[in-house]
């Protein structure tokens, strides 16, 4: 009962979606019926691939709320920058369409400023200190933000160690900031000890904590180490919209990022009203431009951001050890599969189920496995992070309570398979 083989004709073949009476039938149930994509269980956690989170009901009516109407951007985002600011504890903050742009727009802060030159300028930082320093061990795929930016990245350390003087003889008169990414097991020099030698030098610190969130307490914890931006992603654990992010940290930093990604389509006297207006003049259409929000992701991820703060996280964590408990019995059942709890995977503190799939009972291994299940009918996505040593996560943060049966029902099918 693999998707391939029961793929009925609301599933239209590439070659069928030219034709718009196929593509768009309104009387199926779901929106994602009617294109003719298939909708799958998640089961590998917040990830954009599959569509990030699932907004609670109150971010969703904020948002529809908010496209009623229309507001002043800069007005919007100044009351977001009050309200991050009193969640997290920075003197300001921006809502920004991701974390990526949020690295990306942080770092041409650093390098920028409020000079109308230079926001003109960027990507090109001739004229200016553009190297981002980053310990190796936290070199991510997502640190091509800080480079899109303009900045060119300065390694330091060895992937597991950076030592304080290396770190220290790295910085420069052409250092333009830290980026630093939390959550990462392999830097060990600590985010205040960054900070120290970082602001010794004048030199401002990014942490990109996309993903560092639970714990709750992180949403303050960067600034409290000295961190100069903090930037969250509002499509993961926040269950903001997917494309939003925050950016909490120093106003001035703060007022940079407005000056790069507000829409300056405006007379400069009449801009001189905007509350981010600086005295060095109007600046053209900034780099950020590319990375807009619209007034629906601002009003969203600050519902977001309001109902995570005061959201019952243990209460919430303990449902989630429930279902991590139920799933490690159901899918120890299955011949060829054994799971086990896994605490701290990505670094944040959520269970997750560890999977080992034994090659030699079922004649296949994780990859395999895992593309039936993917290609099942309904699909069940996985985490695929540990596929290297024949294993797969499933996490149970993303999953509904009634589709822990239909994923168990899923996986005893993939793994009852002949091999072929
Ligand atoms: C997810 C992630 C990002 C990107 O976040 P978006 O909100 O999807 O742009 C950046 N950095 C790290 C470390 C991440 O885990």
């Amino acid at each position: 009962m693999t998707g391939n083989s029961k793929r009925g004709s609301k599933q239209p073949s590439p070659d069928d979606t030219a034709d718009p009476r196929i593509w768009f039938e309104s009387h199926a149930a779901s929106i994602y019926e009617r294109l003719g994509v298939r909708q799958v269980i998640n089961a590998g956690g917040a990830l954009t691939r599959l569509g990030g989170t699932l907004m609670l009901p109150q971010v969703v009516e904020a948002m529809v709320d908010a496209s009623h109407g229309f507001v002043r951007m800069d007005e919007l985002q100044a009351r977001a920058g009050a309200i991050i600011g009193e969640v997290t504890g920075a003197e300001s903050g921006y809502v920004v369409s991701g974390a990526s742009a949020g690295v990306q727009i942080s770092v041409a802060a650093a390098m920028a400023g409020t000079d109308p030159a230079r926001i003109a300028r960027l990507p090109d930082t001739s004229g200016m200190a553009n190297q981002v320093i980053m310990q190796k061990g936290h070199r991510v795929d997502y640190d091509h933000a800080a480079r899109a930016a303009g900045a060119s990245i300065v390694e330091v350390g060895l992937p597991g160690e950076t030592l304080a003087w290396e770190f220290e003889a790295a910085i420069s008169e052409r250092t333009a900031a830290v980026l630093h990414v939390a959550n990462r097991p392999l830097g060990p020099l600590d985010l205040a000890v960054v900070c120290e030698i970082a602001h010794s030098h004048g030199v401002p610190v990014v942490v990109d904590a996309a993903a560092a969130l639970p714990p709750v307490a992180n949403l303050r914890r960067f600034l409290r180490e000295g961190a100069d931006l903090v930037v969250f992603s509002g499509g993961k654990s926040l269950r903001g919209p997917q494309a939003s992010g925050i950016v909490a940290g120093r106003a001035a930093l703060i007022q940079s990022i407005a000056l790069q990604h507000e829409d300056m389509d405006i007379r400069e006297e009449i801009w001189k009203s905007s509350p981010f207006a600086s005295g060095s003049g109007r600046p053209y259409q900034g780099l950020g431009r590319s990375l807009k929000v619209g007034k629906e992701e601002v009003v969203g991820v600050l519902v977001a951001l309001q109902a995570y703060v005061a959201a019952d996280h243990d209460a919430e964590e303990g449902h989630w050890r429930e279902m991590a408990a139920y799933l490690i019995r159901a899918i120890d059942d299955i011949a060829g599969l054994s799971a086990s709890i896994m605490e701290g995977f990505g670094g944040r503190n959520q269970p997750v189920v560890r999977v080992e799939v034994d090659e030699a009972t079922l004649g296949i291994d994780a990859a395999t496995l895992v593309l039936r299940l993917d290609a099942g009918d309904p699909p069940v996505c996985v985490n695929d992070r540990p596929l290297q040593e024949g294993a797969f996560i499933v996490n149970p943060t993303t999953l509904a309570d009634d589709e822990m049966p239909i994923l168990i029902h899923q996986l005893r099918v993939a793994a009852s398979v002949p091999s072929t």
